[in-house]
């Protein structure tokens, strides 16, 4: 019998687990948690989680069906070190985990800023439960909200707190909003529906001059002007967690290094979602992807290396974010530049981008759509296929797709 361990009790994580209880495998599986409560999930720590007092934490999985499956949870017990020649994993509590594999899904942590102290009472991330309670115990007490950065993150939660009647201004370093991860079309249009909803959106705005007042960040300069701040949120991105990859000697870059069977520099050892640099198969260059879909389809491509059945991960991308009265969803990688086309919807609120590389559908991103982004990740699924004879031909999606 070969013992799992699989470090980090996250998207990736559990349905590692998942799909190995699938299988009926018998190996004993171990799954190191960090934190002290059971996997849940995080998408709902931006969205609903902020907008009701009342809302819980949605598990992944109740602790039975972990026992029911011979899966031994180690919650809030984070694992400290790797002997790799010696096949084992060490807990803070002094435990020793031997492994036949192992499985490392240690996620992101909250990027910082550097002239930013930590610990200031009214400067809030969001990544963890703990963050999601402590941001929503806050808004009783806030009058506004300041956002710094312009991401999914900071715009879900600045369009809760414009709802709850705070004033808000976000504040983004970069020329949009977004930047990085859907087309200017995109930024332009979800920019108009805030500023349109009484949200200060600033882009392109330097900020620094923090003014920290006993435990408080009491203002900072944004472009120049001096900024009284109430509640911060520092939106501005995720660092992946490979501090324990790293110090047993695997390669990093970006993110734990592995190839497209999600296998690191030891093939023993696997990784898993929001943590991982992998291979894209339409281009080759290595990417990181900080997704649901990303860490549950890498988990599957995980589970069978470890069944001894590799398949190589092709999955295509495939990502939403709720942000007050739209509903994105974002399939396939944004070419960097290339045809683009817009499919209007059935009210102005409501409409698609497709974005084509040399003639060919890559991408599509939809604004309250939900239907054209189903069939958007079903057409690009057909032109991902390793099979010729399965791809679908390229002229189809844009004869097919557009009225
Ligand atoms: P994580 O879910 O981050 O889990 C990693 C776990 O590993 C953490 O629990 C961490 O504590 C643990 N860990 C780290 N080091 C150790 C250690 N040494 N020992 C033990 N445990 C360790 N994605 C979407 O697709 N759509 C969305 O709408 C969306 N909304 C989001 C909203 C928020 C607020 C956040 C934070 C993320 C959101 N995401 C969304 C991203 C999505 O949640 C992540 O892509 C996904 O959680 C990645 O799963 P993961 O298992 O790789 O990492």
């Amino acid at each position: 019998m070969t013992d799992i361990v699989i470090v980090g009790g996250g998207h990736a994580g559990v349905q590692l687990c998942g799909a190995l209880a699938a299988t009926g495998l018998s190996a004993r599986v171990h799954l190191v948690c960090e934190e002290p409560v059971l996997p849940y999930q995080r998408p709902p720590l931006s969205k609903g989680y902020q907008k009701n007092a009342d809302a819980t934490l949605q598990w992944h999985r109740g602790d039975a069906w972990f026992a029911e499956h011979g899966i031994t949870l180690h919650l809030g017990d984070p694992a400290i070190a790797v002997d790799r020649a010696g096949r084992s994993v060490t807990l803070a509590s002094g435990r020793v985990l031997p492994y036949g594999w192992l499985v490392l899904a240690t996620g992101t942590r909250a990027r910082r800023l550097p002239h930013l102290p930590d610990g200031l009472a009214n400067v809030h991330v969001l990544r963890t439960a703990a963050d999601a309670e402590r941001l929503r115990a806050a808004w009783a007490g806030s009058r506004s909200l300041t956002v710094l950065g312009g991401g999914f993150i900071g715009l879900e939660v600045a369009a809760t707190a414009r709802a709850l009647g705070k004033d808000v201004c976000v504040l983004e370093s970069a020329p949009r909003l977004m930047q990085r991860a859907v087309s200017p079309e995109l930024s332009a249009h979800v920019e108009g529906v805030h500023r349109a909803s009484g949200i200060d959106v600033r882009t392109g705005v330097a900020v620094g001059g923090f003014e920290v007042d006993g435990d408080r960040l009491a203002a900072l300069q944004a472009g120049g002007e001096r900024l009284a701040v109430d509640t911060l949120l520092l939106g501005v991105g995720a660092v992946p967690e490979h501090s324990l990859a790293s110090a047993c000697g695997l390669d990093c870059d970006n993110g734990i290094v592995v190839d497209e069977h999600l296998r690191t520099s030891d093939p023993q050892v696997l990784a898993i979602g929001d943590c991982t640099s992998f291979p894209e198969p339409t281009s080759g260059r290595r990417l990181r992807l900080e997704s649901v879909q990303n860490a549950n389809d890498q988990a599957k491509a995980a589970a069978a290396s470890i069944l001894g059945a590799p398949q190589p991960y092709r999955a295509l991308p495939w990502f939403w974010s709720e942000q007050g009265t739209m509903r994105l969803q974002m399939a396939g990688l944004m070419p960097p530049d290339g045809e683009r086309l817009r499919r209007p919807g059935a009210t102005p609120a409501s409409f698609s981008w497709l974005h084509y590389a040399g003639g060919r559908l890559a991408c599509v991103e939809s604004v309250n759509a939900p239907m054209d982004h189903m069939a958007a990740r079903r057409l690009l699924e057909l032109g991902r296929s390793p099979d010729p004879a399965q791809a679908v031909d390229p002229a189809v999606p844009l004869k097919s797709f557009v009225p």
